[in-house]
């Protein structure tokens, strides 16, 4: 059968110039048709660069478009409620960035926008389709290490200068490293335990980067339903930490490292009683991963990588980490 997806990009951001353009590209018969900046001269000149034959200045427009689809939201993250439910009415699929919105109101509103309209949401948590995070969640599965119960995600990065706008001066758009990087942590938890956060404690430190009340850092403890602690920590503020995630079980630790990164890259190690076993992973591009399992989805045959109720689940544990790290107390997680 025929299977082609024309694409709409709802942002001219840095995201979809980087890795999704790409990755859409990568799929036998995906194309990006058209791009919808605010900005008509830069959605110009970003057509332009990227090979893009229309770019609109409104939403309304794009999905007037009767060559879109699918809709890639990657705007700044107060906007992807709204655009994303414009979107489903107008029957295109949906792949939002994370977070899938800012409330669990709008994110329970994404999903039943793009349930009724009967096209495919899914959000595009990176991580877990990489193969180092399958590699350790199927280690999980089969036993490996016994019964998991804790975490711990190392995930304190510096900013790149060129990111070092909305995420650090502006709240009304979604901004600090919670909503950036705890959400990710969070799903990929989520996605190698095969369980729910439940509570949440955490505190942030005074911003060195961001501007006041915005946090640049934070950390932070989950506790989920399985009975599994993890302790995260996530910074827009250092740059020699390295990532990580480790799983330590009952009979065994998974040592996973550099693996929180869009790279495909990183070395998983099993540690047990018969001494240090480094696992073989194949990497691969964790976008065209995601981009492939989207259009699998799209021809009925599975779920997205990411669920919009993954995002709206993963949005849940954040805010609660959020709020705790506002008012001092843990915070049970509300979907
Ligand atoms: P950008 O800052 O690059 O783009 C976000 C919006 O900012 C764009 O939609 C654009 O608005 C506006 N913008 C872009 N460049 C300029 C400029 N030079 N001057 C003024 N405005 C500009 O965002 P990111 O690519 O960093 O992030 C976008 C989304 O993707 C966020 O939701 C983020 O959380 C998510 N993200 C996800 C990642 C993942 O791996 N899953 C990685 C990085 C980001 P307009 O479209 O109107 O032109």
């Amino acid at each position: 059968m025929n299977h082609n997806v024309g694409w709409g990009l709802i942002g001219a951001s840095n995201i979809a110039r980087e890795w999704m353009i790409g990755a859409i590209r990568a799929q036998p018969g995906n194309s990006v048709v058209a791009v919808m900046s605010s900005n008509a001269a830069r959605g110009a000149a970003f057509a332009a660069s990227n090979g893009i034959a229309a770019s609109y200045t409104s939403v309304a427009d794009l999905l007037a478009d009767p060559a879109v689809d699918a809709v890639y939201i990657s705007t700044t993250n107060e906007l992807h409620a709204q655009q994303a439910i414009a979107a489903a009415a107008a029957g295109k699929h949906v792949l939002c960035e994370k977070p899938l919105a800012l409330t669990i109101a709008d994110g329970h509103a994404i999903i039943d926008a793009c349930r009724q309209a009967g096209v495919v949401l899914g959000t595009n948590h990176h991580l877990r389709n990489g193969a180092s995070h399958r590699a350790i969640r199927a280690l999980v599965q089969e036993g490996a290490i016994g019964q998991p119960l804790f975490a711990r995600v190392f995930h304190a990065v510096k900013l790149p200068e060129n990111l070092q706008g909305w995420r650090v001066n502006n709240p009304a758009a979604g901004a600090g490293v919670i909503l950036d990087i705890t959400v990710h942590d969070v799903d990929t938890l989520r996605f190698i335990l095969d369980a729910e956060p439940v509570e949440a404690i955490a505190m942030t430190p005074r911003s060195t980067l961001a501007t006041e009340l915005i946090e640049d850092g934070v950390m932070a403890v989950l506790r989920f339903g399985n009975g599994v602690l993890a302790q995260l920590h996530d910074a827009f503020t250092v740059e020699y930490a390295g990532t990580g995630i480790e799983i330590h079980g009952s009979a065994g630790s998974i040592v996973g490292r550099n693996v929180m990164t869009q790279q495909p890259i990183g070395e998983v190690v099993l540690r047990d009683s018969k001494g240090e076993h480094v696992i073989a992973i194949e990497h691969t591009n964790l976008y065209d991963h995601a981009l492939a399992s989207f259009n699998e989805a799209i021809k009925g045959a599975s779920s997205p990588a990411a669920t919009g109720e993954d995002g709206l689940r993963a949005l849940a544990a954040a805010l609660a980490v959020l709020e705790s790290s506002r008012t001092g107390k843990s915070v049970l997680v509300a979907v």
